[in-house]
């Protein structure tokens, strides 16, 4: 489920059962149950006629892919066809962190991206954002959540919002979910007003206007300017925070006047900057370690924080950029 949830109420109340029993299956779930047939609180018979009418899962999994640093991917379909994949990360010190898709597919044409070049699908609802993360949390304890899979989650934010209401119960807390975006304004000012202590992600990947429309055609209705402006009262608001991603292509927006540039339109006080090895989609060469490094040192030297995305996954084609649902196609 959590099931449609609304489906089970329907259900439900058609059996005559009390409200409390949603709530009694939501909590399995969120703990991680497989099935009805665990939900030992419920009497038989319903388990028996729940397992019947009302599915566990609004997405079926048709194909999991397993990298050789732990990460898993999944690909799932929606009751209506539609492809997604969300990807499970392991890391050494123990973290356990999900990214998440908000779209199947995404309508912007990012140019470096591979679910860009995808159909668009359509917005998944809530549930089908939930669970992706409870797909995972049938195997595992998890405690992070990133929307950093298929689409843009700011073009589907009360979704997105609804499902994180959801995640603590998973175990995520809202200050261990990030949400990224390609900088869609409205959405980021909707994520500073809400209650949830969510950490904003920006990609970023150009500091300046003529750069940044050619890869990200978005930024000619969003540029930079209105979008750092954003990130501002979101971090006046909220007091996190944002993060900036910035993939590094090589000849493209590597070069030292371009990490200078980033020095100029980042404050340090609200920014930290997360340097992201460019993972192919036969678009672009990637950065080299080196210049990367070097690209770095010119941030640090100028006060701003940066680190290097760790890619995980890239063996099964589930490093950032790369969902595409390619064995869908
Ligand atoms: N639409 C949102 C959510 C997707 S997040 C957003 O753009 O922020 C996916 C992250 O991976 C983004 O920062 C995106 O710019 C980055 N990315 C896309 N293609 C990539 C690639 N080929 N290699 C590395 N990172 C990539």
């Amino acid at each position: 489920m959590p099931v449609d949830l609304d489906r089970l109420d329907t259900v439900l109340a058609e059996l005559g059962e009390p409200a409390f029993r949603a709530k009694q299956v939501w909590q399995w779930c969120a703990r991680g149950a497989a099935s009805y047939d665990e939900m030992t609180d419920l009497p038989g018979a319903l388990r028996a006629r729940l397992a019947q009418d009302v599915p566990l899962s609004t997405l079926e999994l048709e194909r999991e892919a397993h990298a050789r640093d732990g990460t898993i991917k999944a690909l799932f379909r929606t009751h209506d066809g539609r492809a997604i994949e969300a990807v499970l990360m392991r890391y050494k010190d123990g973290r356990r962190s999900l990214c998440l898709s908000s779209q199947s597919g995404c309508p912007l044409t990012c140019t470096f991206c591979a679910t860009g070049q995808m159909k668009f699908g359509r917005n998944l609802t809530a549930w089908e954002i939930v669970d992706q993360a409870l797909h995972f949390r049938r195997t595992e304890r998890v405690d992070h959540a990133v929307f950093m899979g298929m689409g843009e989650p700011m073009m589907n934010l009360d979704n997105v919002l609804a499902a994180c209401r959801r995640l603590p119960e998973i175990g995520i807390t809202h200050r261990r979910t990030a949400i990224s975006t390609v900088g869609w304004v409205p959405g980021i000012d909707r994520l500073a007003e809400t209650d949830m202590p969510i950490r904003l992600a920006l990609s970023l990947h150009a500091a300046d206007d003529a750069l940044r429309s050619e890869i990200m055609p978005v930024n000619d209705r969003y540029p930079l300017h209105d979008v750092l402006e954003a990130c501002r009262r979101f971090y006046a608001r909220k007091r996190r925070l944002v993060f900036v991603e910035y993939v590094m292509l090589a000849g493209v927006n590597d070069r030292y006047e371009q990490a200078l540039a980033l020095t100029r339109v980042l404050d340090p006080k609200i920014f930290k900057v997360n340097l992201i090895p460019y993972n192919p989609t036969g678009m672009y060469d990637g950065s080299s370690r080196e210049a990367i490094a070097a690209f770095r040192a010119v941030l640090e030297e100028h006060g701003l924080r940066a680190t290097v995305r760790l890619t995980r996954g890239r063996d099964i084609d589930a490093a950032c950029g790369q969902l595409a649902a390619k064995a869908a196609a």
